[in-house]
C-alpha cells in the first residue's frame, strides 16, 4: 500500500466494531421505505425545559461569558454543584478542590486513566458497560479487566472473584449504577462493599452517576459518596445531560477526592479550556430549580416504561420492569443471540435495538431498548412484534 500516512498504532487497540453489519442493515431497511423505531439511541427525544434554554439565552449577550472560562469550571457553577449535592444527597462538597467541571463525563471519564494509569496497570470495570472506560483505560497503555454483570449476579459484580493478582496490579475500578445497559440498581451495601474492596487493595473507586436522578416509583438512587470512606478512595462523575435532557450541551462534573481530580485537572487543563461560561450559568439554572422539571421528566418515562414493557410481558417476553434508567434490557427468544435478534427485530418490523454483546460479551443473551421515543411510537412498536408472534 501506497498510503502517505498511518495512523498511530494505539487507533489498533480499539475493538472491532459490532454495530456495523446493524448500521448497514438499518440503512438498507430504510432505504426499502421502512418506517424505522429507533430504541437504539440513549439520548433523550424530549428538549431542555425552556427556563434552562432561557438562562443560556441570558448569559450568551453578556459579553464576559466570552472569554476563556475558569479551567476547573466556574466557582458559581461549582458552587451549585455542591449545594446540589447537599440537598440531594445529604453529600458534602468543597467547591474549589472536590468538585471540577467537564465537557460533559464522558470527557472526564474518558481523560481520567491519563492522569492516574501507568502503562501496563490494570483497570478493573463492569462488563456490559458504557465503552469509554474500556477506551480511556486502553489510550493510556493500560489494561482492561472486565467484571461480568450477569442475571445470577443481580448485575452487581461479584468482587470476590477477582484474582488476588489482579486485585494487587489494579489501579482503578470503574462501576455505573443505575447501569447502563442493564438498568440496575446498587443498594447502599453493594457500595460499603466497594469502598472495603478499593480500600484493602488501594483501588482508586470510579462511579458513574449519570443516571441517579431518572428513578421510578419514587426509587431516590444514591450516590456512591454517600458511603462512609468514599472520598478517600473515590470519585464520581455526574452529568447534567441525562438529567435535565441535556446532551447536546456538554456540561458534567467529577466530585470527591481532591487528590484524584486534582489529577483529572491537570490533565484537562494541559487539553482543553474548559466549559463555555454561558452554558455553565444555565447548568446553574438547572441545579438550583425545584427539580420540578425532572419529575415531570421521570414521570413521562415511566408511563412509556410501564407501556413498553407492560406490552413485551404480554407478548411473553423475559423482561424485568427497570427501576432506574432510560433503558430496558430484553432478555433474547431462545434460540436468538443478540446480534440475531437485534437483526431480525430490524428486518422483519423495522425496530432499532442494541444487541447487548456490543457493549461486552456479558451481554450476550440480551438486547437493549431505549424509551427514548414518544408513547404512540411505542404502541406501534408493541402492535409490530404483536405481528411478528
Ligand atoms: C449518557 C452517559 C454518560 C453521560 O455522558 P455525557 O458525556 O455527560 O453526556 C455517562 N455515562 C453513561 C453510562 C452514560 O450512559
Amino acid at each position: 500500500m501506497n498510503q502517505f500516512f498511518e495512523a498511530a498504532a494505539r487507533l489498533g487497540l480499539i475493538p472491532p466494531y459490532l454495530f456495523k453489519t446493524i448500521d448497514e442493515k438499518k440503512a438498507e431497511v430504510k432505504d426499502r421505505g421502512v418506517d424505522i423505531i429507533d430504541l437504539g439511541v440513549g439520548d433523550p427525544d424530549l428538549p431542555t425545559p425552556l427556563f434552562i434554554v432561557k438562562k443560556m439565552e441570558e448569559a450568551i449577550h453578556d459579553s464576559e461569558t466570552h472569554r476563556y472560562p475558569a479551567y476547573s469550571g466556574m466557582n458559581l457553577f461549582r458552587e451549585a454543584v455542591a449545594r446540589w449535592y447537599q440537598g440531594r444527597f445529604g453529600v458534602d462538597l468543597d467547591p474549589e478542590s472536590e468538585v471540577l467541571t467537564l465537557i460533559g463525563s464522558k470527557e472526564g471519564i474518558a481523560h481520567l486513566p491519563l492522569g492516574i494509569n501507568n502503562p501496563e496497570d490494570i483497570n478493573l470495570m463492569t462488563s456490559p458497560g458504557y465503552p469509554v472506560y474500556q477506551m480511556g483505560t486502553l489510550f493510556a497503555g493500560a489494561y482492561c479487566h472486565f467484571l461480568p454483570l450477569t442475571r445470577e449476579n443481580r448485575f452487581l459484580p461479584d468482587l470476590h472473584a477477582i484474582s488476588p493478582l489482579v486485585a494487587r496490579d489494579a489501579k482503578a475500578f470503574f462501576f455505573n449504577y443505575p447501569n447502563n445497559p442493564t438498568a440496575a440498581v446498587a443498594d447502599k451495601e453493594f457500595f460499603a462493599r466497594v469502598v472495603d474492596f478499593c480500600r484493602e487493595h488501594q483501588i482508586v473507586a470510579v462511579h458513574d452517576a449519570a443516571y441517579t436522578e431518572l428513578a421510578f416509583d419514587g426509587f431516590k438512587p444514591p450516590s456512591f459518596l454517600e458511603t462512609p470512606g468514599a472520598k478517600e478512595i473515590g470519585i464520581e462523575f455526574h452529568s447534567l445531560s441525562k438529567t435535565y435532557n441535556m446532551t447536546g450541551w456538554r456540561l458534567g462534573m467529577a466530585v470527591g477526592n481532591r487528590e484524584i481530580l486534582s489529577a483529572l485537572g491537570k490533565i484537562k487543563s494541559n487539553i482543553d479550556s474548559g466549559v463555555f461560561n454561558a452554558i455553565q450559568i444555565a447548568g446553574i439554572a438547572a441545579l438550583d430549580s425545584d427539580q420540578s422539571c425532572v419529575r415531570e421528566n421521570c414521570a413521562i418515562l415511566q408511563e412509556r416504561r410501564d407501556l413498553l414493557v407492560g406490552g413485551l410481558k404480554h407478548l411473553g417476553y423475559d423482561v424485568e420492569l427497570p427501576k432506574a434508567t432510560f433503558y430496558v434490557w430484553l432478555a433474547t427468544p431462545p434460540g436468538f443471540t443478540s446480534m440475531g435478534f437485534t437483526t431480525h427485530l430490524l428486518e422483519a418490523a423495522g425496530i432499532v435495538t442494541i444487541p447487548g454483546n456490543g457493549l461486552g460479551t456479558p451481554g450476550e443473551g440480551y438486547v437493549r431498548l431505549a424509551l427514548t421515543v414518544p408513547k404512540e411510537r411505542m404502541e406501534e412498536a408493541l402492535a409490530r412484534l404483536a405481528r411478528l408472534g
